[in-house]
């Protein structure tokens, strides 16, 4: 199983989710009058309507919520990364908070929801700037 191919187009970063991306580290938006996290990171506050945040960084670990087998490549740049696994993780801190990524360092077969993971970080880097996306390996 092979990672995402070395040319894949990056996210986009934005004022609103620089910091996921950019720390190297599961930092989560944190409504900054209601306290609430929320991930993925948007303009309001799904609690309380609010639109000022801060951010919480959250323990990398987590168990498998949900996840499929990629086997298909839908791209040709895919072609020599498949197959691979997209993951949904329900962090250990906060399980109602999921992070998608793929998983790493295992045979597809053995891939089970409520599995124990741990982030890893792949930096990568393009005429916008570096990126840390992270991504999922079993504990
Ligand atoms: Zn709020």
């Amino acid at each position: 199983m092979a990672s995402m191919p070395e040319n894949w187009t990056l996210p986009g970063v934005t004022d609103l989710n620089r910091e996921w991306f950019e720390s190297g580290a599961l930092r989560v938006q944190t409504c900054a009058d209601c306290a609430a996290l929320q991930h993925p990171p948007e303009e309001i506050c799904h609690r309380c309507g609010a639109m000022r945040f801060t951010s919480t960084e959250l323990a990398p670990t987590g168990s498998i919520y949900s996840f499929t087998v990629v086997h298909y490549p839908v791209n040709k740049l895919l072609a020599d990364s498949v197959p691979y696994a997209v993951v949904l993780v329900a962090l250990d801190d906060h399980p109602d908070i999921r992070v998608l990524g793929n998983l790493f360092d295992i045979e597809m077969d053995d891939i089970r929801v409520g599995m124990p993971v741990h982030a890893l970080w792949q930096e990568r880097s393009d005429e916008f700037g570096t990126v840390h996306l992270p991504q999922w390996t079993p504990t």
